[in-house]
C-alpha cells in the first residue's frame, strides 16, 4: 500500500543554493539551524549536503548533534541544551554549549560555551544584569540572541558592544536587516524554503452526489488522499494537474480534495512545492511556515535528490 502514501522529496541542491543565496545577500557566514531534524528534512543528509557552504551548525540539544553526526563534518556545532550534560560530554561530542547564567558558564567553561543574551524571549537566555559575570565566568568569546524584531537587535548590540565577541542574531525573519547581521546569520526556515515537494496520489476521484464528508461540503467533484490530521495535515491550498485546488476537509487519516472533471484516481495532489509555498499555506493553517514544513515533512517517507 506504500504507493498510496504521500511522497516527501527533499531537493538537497535547493538547500545548498539557499545557503549560497543567503551568503550573497547578507555578506556574512551562515550558521545553519538544523534542529528538529532540519525542520523535518533530515538533519544528517541536509547537514552533509551543505557542510562546505556553512560556518557551522545550530541544534536544540546535544543528542541531536550526535544523532546527525554533525561533528564529523568539520564545522563548529552549537547546541542550546544538553539536559544534564557536563563539559566533558560536550567536548567529547565536539559541540559548544549555550549558557545563560554565570553558574552554567563556569561549569561548562572548558567546552568553550556561547552566551545567549535575552532580548525579550525570556527563555534560555542571559538577562542584561548577568552578562558581564557570565562572560567572565565562561571566558565567553561568542554570543547571540534569538530575536525577531529590530528593537531587540539594538538591545543586543548595546548589551554586547563592550566585549570582544563574535556575534550573531538574525534568523530568517531578520535576514534582510543589515543591523541584525553582525558576524554571521543563523537561519532555519530560509535554508529549507522551496526545497521540499510533498505529493499524495488520489485514492479515489468522484462526482459528488450532494453534501459530503463530516462538514457536508458541496463541490461538483472531489477526491481523497491518504493523509489526515493525525499526520498533521490541515485544510488549505494544494495543486492538482497544474491547477490550484483546496484540501476541503481533513479527517483522521484521509482528506477530501476538490477536483475538476478531468482529474482521475492516481493523479498526484501537490501539498507543497510546484506552485504551493509555505507562505501560501501558513495563513490557511493559522500557524508559522516553520510549523507547516515540519508537519508536511512527516506525511510520508523522505526521498532525497541532489
Ligand atoms: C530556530 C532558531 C533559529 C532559526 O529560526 P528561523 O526563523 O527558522 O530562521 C535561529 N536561532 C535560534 C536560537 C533558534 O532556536
Amino acid at each position: 500500500m506504500a504507493a498510496e502514501q504521500p511522497n516527501v522529496t527533499v531537493h538537497l541542491r535547493h538547500v545548498r543554493e539557499n545557503v549560497r543565496q543567503i551568503g550573497r545577500r547578507t555578506c556574512v557566514g551562515v550558521i545553519a539551524v538544523v534542529k528538529a531534524d532540519a525542520y523535518g528534512l533530515g538533519a544528517k543528509r541536509v547537514a552533509a549536503a551543505i557542510a562546505e557552504e556553512v560556518d557551522g551548525f545550530y541544534v536544540f540539544n546535544l543528542a541531536e548533534a550526535v544523532e546527525a553526526e554533525l561533528a564529523s563534518l568539520g564545522k563548529p556545532v552549537i547546541a542550546l541544551r544538553g539536559d544534564a550534560a557536563e563539559a566533558n560530554e560536550f567536548i567529547a561530542a565536539r559541540v559548544r554549549p549555550v549558557v545563560w547564567t554565570a553558574e552554567r558558564a563556569a561549569s561548562l567553561r572548558s567546552a568553550r560555551p556561547i552566551l545567549a543574551v535575552d532580548t525579550g524571549q525570556q527563555r534560555f537566555a542571559c538577562r542584561a544584569e548577568h552578562i558581564a559575570a557570565a562572560i567572565a565566568a565562561g571566558k565567553i568569546d561568542d554570543a547571540f540572541t534569538h530575536a525577531t524584531r529590530i528593537d531587540q537587535i539594538a538591545d543586543f548590540a548595546a548589551l554586547t558592544d563592550a566585549y570582544a565577541l563574535r556575534r550573531h542574531a538574525a534568523g530568517t525573519a531578520l535576514l534582510d536587516e543589515p543591523s541584525a547581521r553582525f558576524d554571521a546569520v543563523r537561519p532555519g526556515l530560509a535554508l529549507y524554503d522551496g526545497a521540499v515537494t510533498v505529493t499524495a496520489p488520489l485514492l479515489d476521484a468522484r462526482d459528488s452526489r450532494g453534501p459530503a464528508g463530516y462538514s457536508g461540503f458541496e463541490v461538483p467533484r472531489f477526491g481523497l488522499i491518504s493523509a489526515g490530521y493525525s499526520h498533521g495535515l490541515r485544510p488549505g491550498p494544494a495543486m492538482v494537474n497544474g491547477r490550484p485546488t483546496r484540501i476541503l476537509e481533513v479527517g483522521m487519516q484521509t482528506s477530501f480534495v476538490e477536483l475538476a472533471a478531468s482529474d482521475r484516481t492516481g493523479d498526484p495532489v501537490t501539498l507543497l512545492g510546484d506552485g504551493v509555498s509555505l507562505t501560501d499555506i501558513a495563513p490557511a493553517w493559522g500557524c508559522s511556515p516553520q510549523q507547516v514544513l515540519v508537519n508536511l515533512c512527516r506525511l510520508g517517507n523522505r526521498v532525497y535528490v541532489d
